[in-house]
């Protein structure tokens, strides 16, 4: 033990010493570093500090002992390497301190550049760079601008307005006009504004800036961005960022240097070619801010050629390597290239689907690779409908399709006002000259984003393409004030409110609201398209993908439905018969007057009459479903109305029948009725008499239910099809309930049946928490189970379904209490324990017992996943869920159990 505790905890790798399956210690940006230094590619040195270091810090609070050491021995090492050292006044080594975690989260975390420059040093870079003055007060007002923001917590305004202000003096508005002496000032005024601020002078001993910067990128793991950003994206909050400090090399030494972004192919669309912006004499940086705009790179083989054929070569190397679309960002140094990160590119939803397709033309990757590369989420998103064009609609701009899809909405300026018009249920479009990371939130509450600057790697972009959200950016015809809340576009003036649509995928922006039309994946799940003869590649791609998926999976997909059309789309998807059919929703409309005179029915007969009458109209409604779903299995539950969705409102009945007395008119029968509602009223209806209890409690209404099932499967039968009914029982909490009905409905089957070969199962819900426990003895009596995660849930938790998301969900969600509705995911360890225990009893009792589910979860890919592992039969969904579903089921055969399903 004691010796144990002598060996010193490796807190720090040099590039050398890393690679990419590193990514939990060493984050993202660290592992590729290194993977690209092994490679042989030509990355400035460096080392990363572990996610280890930074979780210890942000628990204690400090950094962990060796720590400090560790960091010394590496930068010795990085200084004998770079033959400079830290700070030299000389001729000194400067470094970038980056953060970087497991999961990519662009622009959330800090960055401090050009540290080891002070006012001695200064004057070293500049001899380093031949005599450029410029230059090197350049960097010095950068490093006191992004350390002080980072860092100290200086208002970065307060920089940007000095900035305004120089270039105000110079009488221009480019930075570059900005020469070395006009810097040398800036640079006392940025010192200026930050002793005021943190007061204290800027520190001057390159190795506390180096601390405090490794500490600010520790702290801003926990920025609040950075947390809302894992909220949304579902990154868990205890990874921390590991810490890269990587030698600077320059991209804005002149015109024979710059700075860019690479994809390997279109992360938008998929394509195969050279994707990318270039910037020269800028700092990587500027390219992401989209401050300035930038030129598309092949422009780069024109300017220099050299360091573009070099470029290309390493694309195609790390593509082969990483066999996937990997995007780079380069710096370009007196025409020396220098690879500073790479990763396996974000892209949309429709790049992700072709590109595995053609990886697999490739022969790079397997069809199970294919279909582990894409998922439900993003197949969802192709099911978005897309803006229908006429001539009536002329797009008033055009900027870059930077993450595709439709969107219309009400023209907002601000993050702020974007999530409160959100919030009444508006649909917004944020505008924003370029959006920076503290727009975050607002980015979420809207339908879509529109900049007038930026490209398609600027902030805006990433972000938006990782959530799925409509983005067009660099539409530079806008002339966009966010002050006085409008822009203008030709020649016409848009306020806030007014209503505008942007088309993501071709960057078009429209005034009014545009109609739209389905997606061409939907049309392919419709099948109307024939995905052997169409060139649309991601039509090609999603039916290979899906038909692997289906080759693959295990569980079933079934779909809820509750009228022959919805069936029949269903069928159309891919359902494998309906796993709920909600028969209350048959009793809406016209047919609700005959419940209501069924549930307050006083006397045999009038009950009687009420059945009598419902009876062929359900008859009815089956036969049309059996029909659609002829082949296949169609699981009917007997009804569950929650009591005052059929009766009419207490309130409202009481005023009426006073005020009609206050008239003297008569009011008996109105009087009844109220009596009646009173009596039936309920303070927790969802608790109530509803399910089973219902058809316990009103004579003859299941038997009713029973006989429509049964004399609708023989008529369809007897006219040549094949219907296969299975009666579902709700809300049983225990056998006896189910026992009665079964007893019941079996005699009403045999009797209408007779020998039509026709098979009706019996089984039940398991949706209140005692079923889940006692399964092994419902079991007993019922031919299949079906989940009811959405009553299982309310019950588990004991949330009511109808009112805890929108009354303090957002709370739950803030604390960490869960990191999504479990109305949305399935709680996995609670309610889905239920789930588990009611498998294996129900199981073990009767083996073989047939068991789904069929509530929400049935479509969310992540329940899915579970529904796998717990050995269901099938999970069923509302039909525009079923794709998603099916492939999810694909792929959850490949995940191995409790792996990352993201
Ligand atoms: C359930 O509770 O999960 C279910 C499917 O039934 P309902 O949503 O109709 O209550
Ligand atoms: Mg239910």
């Amino acid at each position: 033990m004691a010796a144990e505790e002598t060996v010193e905890h490796k807190y720090v790798y040099d590039f050398a010493e890393g690679n990419k399956d590193l990514k939990d210690l060493l984050g993202g940006k660290g592992a590729n570093l290194a993977e690209m230094t092994n490679l042989g590619l030509p990355v400035p040195p460096g080392f990363t500090i572990t996610t280890e270091a930074c979780k210890a810090y942000l628990t204690t609070g400090r950094e962990p002992d060796g720590l400090a050491a560790q960091i010394e021995t590496h930068l010795e090492s990085l200084e004998r390497g770079m033959g400079r050292k830290l700070g030299d006044p000389q001729d000194p080594l400067l470094v970038s301190v980056r953060s970087g975690a497991k999961f990519s989260m662009p622009g959330m975390m800090e960055t401090v550049l050009n540290v080891g420059l002070n006012d001695r040093s200064v004057v070293g870079l500049s001899a380093q760079a031949g005599g450029n003055d410029r230059f090197a007060w350049d960097s010095y007002r950068r490093l006191i601008q992004m350390f002080g923001k980072t860092v100290c917590e200086v208002p970065g305004e307060e920089f940007e307005h000095a900035l305004d202000d120089a270039k105000r003096a110079k009488g221009t508005q480019n930075d570059l006009d900005l020469d070395a002496d006009d810097l040398r000032g800036l640079v006392d005024a940025y010192k200026k504004i930050f002793a005021k601020h943190t007061g204290r002078e800027f520190p001057q001993e390159p190795r506390e800036q180096l601390d405090l910067a490794i500490r600010a990128v520790f702290e801003s793991w926990n920025a609040e961005r950075a947390v809302v950003y894992r909220r949304q994206e579902r990154i868990p909050a205890d990874l921390g960022t590991a810490v890269n400090v990587v030698a600077m090399v320059f991209g804005n030494l002149g015109a024979d240097s710059g700075t860019g972004v690479a994809f390997t192919r279109d992360p938008a669309s998929g394509a195969q070619g050279i994707y990318g912006d270039y910037l020269a004499n800028a700092q990587g940086e500027d390219v992401v801010a989209g401050i300035r705009n930038t030129v598309p790179l092949q422009e780069l083989e024109r300017i220099d050629k050299k360091s573009y054929d070099e470029l290309l070569d390493y694309m195609a190397r790390l593509e082969e390597h990483y066999k996937d679309l990997c995007d780079i960002e380069f710096t370009i140094e007196r025409g020396k290239l220098w690879m500073l990160q790479t990763r396996v590119g974000k892209r949309t939803a429709a790049a992700a689907f072709v590109i595995a397709g053609q990886l697999v033309d490739e022969g790079l990757i397997d069809l199970d690779e294919a279909l582990h590369r894409v998922n439900g989420a993003q197949l969802a998103q192709l099911m978005f409908p897309r803006f229908q064009l006429d001539h009536e609609f002329q797009p008033v701009a055009k900027g870059i399709g930077a993450s595709p899809g439709a969107a219309s909405g009400k023209v907002v300026f601000t993050s702020a006002r974007a999530v409160e018009l959100a919030a009444e249920g508006e649909s917004v479009i944020l505008v924003r000259r370029e959006t920076n990371p503290d727009d975050l939130s607002g980015m979420i509450a809207a339908k879509g984003i529109l900049t007038s600057r930026g490209g398609k790697t600027s902030h805006a972009a990433v972000v938006a393409r990782g959530m799925g959200k409509t983005c067009v950016s660099g539409a530079d015809e806008l002339d966009v004030n966010v002050p006085a809340k409008r822009f203008t576009v030709a020649g016409q003036t848009v306020n806030e409110g007014d209503v505008v649509s942007i088309d993501g995928t071709t960057g078009k922006v429209y005034l009014g609201e545009v109609p739209v039309m389905p997606s061409e994946v939907v049309q392919y799940f419709e099948g109307s398209l024939d995905p052997e003869h169409i060139d649309n590649p991601l039509v090609r791609a999603v039916h290979r993908i899906m038909t692997h998926a289906d080759a693959t999976r295990r569980l079933r997909v079934r779909t809820n439905a509750d009228t022959g059309a919805d069936a029949a789309r269903a069928r159309r998807f891919g359902a494998e018969g309906i796993g709920l059919c909600r028969t209350e929703h048959m009793f809406l409309g016209d047919r609700r007057e005959l419940v209501e005179r069924l549930i307050l029915a006083s006397t045999d007969e009038e009950r009687e009459r009420a059945l009598a009458a419902l009876l062929p109209l359900q008859r009815a409604d089956f036969i049309e479903i059996f029909r659609e779903m002829d082949g296949l299995p169609v699981t009917v539950r007997l009804i569950d109305p929650p009591l005052h969705e059929f009766l009419p409102p207490l309130e409202q009945l009481a005023v009426n029948v006073a005020v009609a007395q206050e008239r003297g008119e008569d009011v008996a029968k109105e009087e009844a009725l109220l009596a009646a509602v009173r009596r039936m009223h309920e303070e927790n209806p969802m608790l109530g008499l509803r399910g089973v209890r219902l058809g316990l409690v009103i004579p003859g209404l299941f038997a009713m239910q029973v006989r429509a099932i049964a004399e609708a499967a023989v008529e369809v039968t007897r006219n040549g099809g094949y219907a296969c009914p299975e009666i579902m029982v709700p809300l049983v909490g225990a056998v006896q309930e189910l026992e009665t009905v079964r007893a019941e409905a079996e005699k009403i089957i045999a009797e209408v049946v007779g020998d039509a070969g026709v098979e009706v199962l019996i089984g039940t819900m398991i949706e209140v928490p005692r079923a889940a426990l006692t399964a092994g003895q419902i079991a007993e009596a019922a031919q299949f189970f079906s989940f009811g995660t959405n009553d299982l849930t309310q019950m588990g938790w004991g949330f009511s379904r109808d009112d805890v998301e929108g009354a303090f969900f957002w709370r739950y969600l803030e604390l960490g209490i869960f990191g999504i509705s479990p109305f949305e995911s399935i709680d996995r360890e609670g309610v889905g324990r239920l789930v588990r225990i009611a498998a294996e009893e129900g199981r073990a009792a009767r083996p073989g017992l047939k068991l789904g589910v069929c509530g929400e979860h049935g479509g969310d890919p992540d329940s899915v996943h579970f529904f796998h592992e717990v050995g269901l039969d099938y999970v069923s969904c509302s039909p525009f869920r079923v794709p998603v579903a099916r492939l999810e089921a694909g792929r959850a055969v490949l995940t191995t159990a409790g792996s990352d399903s993201r």
